[in-house]
């Protein structure tokens, strides 16, 4: 061990569990570069606040969580808590939404940074794959997102996630509801923290995980009963697209999300197996985002899905990625001329596309074979002087144990021919 630590907080990903990571990457992904979406990378971290107007001054990711410096030059910066209000300032700065293509669909994956209390599922370096459809107000866009997620999470094999949904309507009724929640909120008995909340953000008041406030919350105004009619219609025409689509989904209405942006459509995939971070990713409608930012009027939706969290689902409900080997021929030279003569075998076969390891450092033949046999290969080649002497190597089928002597000139058309 050196003298140093990952931080509190963070872990790293290795071989061989990191190809599980990138292989639920790509399976988030795959769905969304076949649905029209571009991939978008911004940088790690932002303008201060961009983060503060876009997310929420009155969140816990912006008050707590937020990993925010002063650089040398006197630039307020923060890590990137979350992808959504970078994307759409990049899609902005970069006035894609003039391009007369709208929605502008993006996919991003890469990390995010929350100063939070570590636990299991929950980490202050976190892994999302994200999409955002920018500038449509179209409830087929806020199906398509959510369908998108439900394949990506059964093609990765996820069975016991749920989807919840709800609304939490526009800028016409949810004033009304807010009001009517903030008189309700402040005849409970709540401590102090809270009764402030109340007043600058009571919908996150109904997201308190504590017993004893959602006790008192059972009598609650819900927003479904204040939802005015074009929200109503809205959010009818998604669950309808969803129910065509035989997506199966709990309506929640509840559910208000930790961010301060949503409006009307908001969603959450949750996991059964994790315990009390349960939630595998979630997203919604943010059709006022842009306007907080400075841009114009862009109603927009997406989602963001936790790549640590998804791992941990998959290991819960005991699914192993089918990942094929990384590697699948090994060359095993023994002594110094076949070393040379197999260095040029390998990079011919890597240059042709065929994934090749070679045993490094002059090891005997017992330790290479060793290293072969992990490396998940299906075919080693192996030359000692004997078999240079004769012009050939020996080539052996790992599964079967099978060794054919093939000559030097023959060798990488033998493996091909063997490995199709
Ligand atoms: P949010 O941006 O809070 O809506 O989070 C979207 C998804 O990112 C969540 O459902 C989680 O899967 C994941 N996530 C958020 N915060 C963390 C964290 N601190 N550690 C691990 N995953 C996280």
């Amino acid at each position: 061990m050196s003298t140093f630590q990952a931080p509190k907080g963070t872990y790293d990903l290795l071989p061989p569990n990191s190809a599980t990571y990138l292989a639920v990457r790509e399976a988030i992904a795959a769905p969304l570069r076949n649905s029209g979406y571009g991939y978008v990378e911004t940088p790690g971290f932002e303008n201060v606040e961009l983060f503060a107007r876009g997310v929420g001054e009155s969140t816990d990711i912006v008050t707590k969580e937020m990993y925010a410096f002063e650089t040398k030059g006197g630039d307020r910066l923060a890590l990137r808590p979350e992808g959504t209000a970078s994307v759409l300032r990049a899609a902005l700065e970069a006035n894609l939404h003039k391009a007369g293509n709208l929605p502008v669909k993006l996919w991003y994956s890469g990390s995010y940074y929350r100063y939070e209390r570590p636990q299991k599922g929950r980490y202050r370096h976190f892994s999302q794959v994200g999409a955002e459809a920018i500038g449509a107000e179209d409830p087929a866009l806020d199906a398509e997102l959510i369908i998108l997620a439900n394949d990506a999470y059964r093609s990765l094999g996820l069975r016991n996630f749920r989807i919840l949904l709800n609304s939490l309507g526009d800028q016409e009724c949810r004033p009304v509801y807010r009001a009517a929640l903030q008189d309700f909120l402040r005849g409970l008995d709540l401590d102090e923290d809270t009764l402030r909340r109340a007043e600058i953000n009571p919908l996150r008041v109904l997201d308190d995980k504590r017993d004893a406030v959602q006790k008192q919350l059972v009598g609650a105004p819900l927003l479904r009963d204040y939802l005015c009619d074009a929200c109503k219609a809205y959010h009818e025409e998604v669950r309808e697209l969803l129910n065509a689509e035989g997506v199966v989904y709990e309506d929640d209405p509840k559910l208000v999300r930790g961010l301060d942006y949503y409006t009307r459509t908001t969603f959450e995939f949750v996991h059964d197996g994790l315990g009390s971070q349960s939630a595998v990713g979630g997203g919604g409608r943010y059709d006022g985002l842009s306007e907080m930012i400075g841009g114009p009027a862009l109603p927009s939706v997406g989602w963001a899905l936790g790549v640590d969290r998804t791992v941990l689902a998959l290991e819960a409900e005991g699914v192993a990625l089918d990942i094929p080997s990384a590697t699948s021929v090994f060359a095993v030279p023994l002594g110094e001329e076949a070393r040379r003569v197999l260095f040029r075998v390998v990079t011919e076969l890597r240059r042709g596309g065929v994934a090749t390891d070679f045993s490094y450092g002059g090891k005997g033949l017992k330790g290479a074979m060793k290293n072969a046999n992990r490396s998940g290969a299906r075919l080693t080649i192996v030359a000692g002087e004997r078999d240079l002497a004769d012009g050939v190597v020996q080539l052996k089928d790992m599964e079967s144990g099978d060794q054919v002597a093939v000559p030097v000139a023959e060798v990488v058309e033998a493996v091909r021919a063997r490995l199709v």
